[in-house]
């Protein structure tokens, strides 16, 4: 991933190359921001655009130092991930290959979620031994270049392996570059914190979404769009879309919500229920954003704009249940299911959430609904 091929965030890619010219590096950066913005692939790009043999490029990708740092062959470029314990059943040799796989897997597309096999399945950290590992090789010093050590995910380091970092952090070898990347830096200990330069990542706009769906994932453009416009500006969740239950979650969201339009009770609590058979968490988060889309729409077309409609092949059928509320309905309703989305975040029971989620929306509808009655 050179700076040429991270999608969109053209400041942050404009702020290193000029630091990098004016050799105004800080040692330490922390990036954060939501996932699938580019911190990873920005964080490689800097490993390449310093060690870069090709001078007039910013790390080219293909000269022989830039392919050995996308290997993860070259000294100057440590890439670490959280990782599962090593089973005591399995050879330690079987543990490496499956760790490094990993760590290619996401120098190679850092816009995809970690995923380990079932082989594997303690929860992932970065523990002391990585970071005992890592400052051993920063002892060595390295030929030429600069030495360049990523940490994803940092917020899952334990406390020991934060300890034990703080040291590299306040006194860094000369040459060496640390970027900490992470979703949630409230998880990351103040100690290391105050010794990083802190960059947030913004989400990418609709279009850099769209642009890297149908380049890089060779994506038809109506689809692409459809799901840059869900994505919230996360080329990750915009990929999270692409399973095969996606048509399926937006056929049940539709009914849903046509049940709630026209407060037909018993349908919403038997959708609901059906629903609770059949996903997980996560087959809800994806359902929820889906809805809240649609939701989206409602008020689109409400507003007769219907050339913003999320989901413009669904337009004749979301016209039919326009008619039900009012804007402030739509808005009450939206902010239902963004409050669904927080409670599944923080483990309240999803019969619980869901059967809430229900009333709610057939309120806000009744209420519209009372309001024009009266009116
Ligand atoms: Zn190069």
């Amino acid at each position: 991933m050179a700076f040429e091929q991270v999608f969109g965030q053209d400041k942050m890619k404009a702020f290193f190359l000029s630091a990098i010219r004016q050799e105004r590096l800080a040692h330490a950066y922390l990036f954060f921001g939501q996932a699938g913005v580019g911190k990873d692939a920005m964080a490689v790009g800097l490993g390449l655009a310093l060690n870069c043999e090709d001078a007039e490029k910013e790390g080219c990708g293909g000269c022989p130092a830039c392919r050995r740092i996308l290997r993860l062959e070259h000294p100057a470029f440590r890439f670490m991930l959280p990782v599962p314990a090593r089973p005591k059943a399995m050879k330690i040799e079987r543990y490496q290959e499956i760790i490094r796989e990993r760590y290619l897997a996401r120098v190679d597309n850092p816009y995809l979620p970690v995923s380990f096999s079932p082989e594997i399945s303690t929860l992932p950290v970065i523990g002391i031994d990585q970071i005992r590992q890592l400052k051993q090789e920063t002892r060595l010093r390295i030929a030429k270049g600069a030495r360049v050590i990523v940490l994803s995910h940092a917020e899952e380091m334990t406390v020991s392996a934060a300890n034990s970092l703080l040291k590299l952090l306040e006194e860094p070898p000369f040459g060496t570059y640390l970027v900490l990347t992470t979703e949630n830096p409230s998880r990351i200990l103040p100690t290391i914190l105050s010794r990083c330069q802190m960059l947030r990542f913004p989400p990418l706009d609709e279009e850099t979404v769209c642009r890297a769906l149908e380049t890089r994932w060779g994506m038809e453009t109506q689809k692409a769009k459809l799901l840059s416009r869900l994505s919230g500006g996360s080329i990750q969740k915009a990929l999270d879309f692409l399973d095969s239950e996606f048509e399926d979650r937006r056929e049940a969201a539709f009914r849903f919500l046509e049940a709630c339009c026209r407060g037909r009770r018993l349908q919403v609590f038997t959708e609901t229920d059906h629903l609770l058979n059949r996903w997980d968490k996560n087959g809800f988060l994806t359902w929820l954003v889906i809805l809240q889309g649609l939701l989206r729409d409602l008020m689109h077309l409400d507003a007769a704009a219907d050339q913003r409609l999320i989901h413009a092949d669904m337009g004749s059928r979301l016209r039919g249940l326009s008619g039900h509320w009012s804007g402030r309905g739509l808005e009450s309703a939206l902010r239902h299911t963004e409050q669904a989305i927080d409670l599944i975040g923080k483990n309240v029971y999803l019969n619980i959430i869901m059967h809430e989620l229900g009333s709610a929306l057939m309120r806000c509808r009744s209420e519209t609904a009372e309001r024009i009655h009266h009116g």
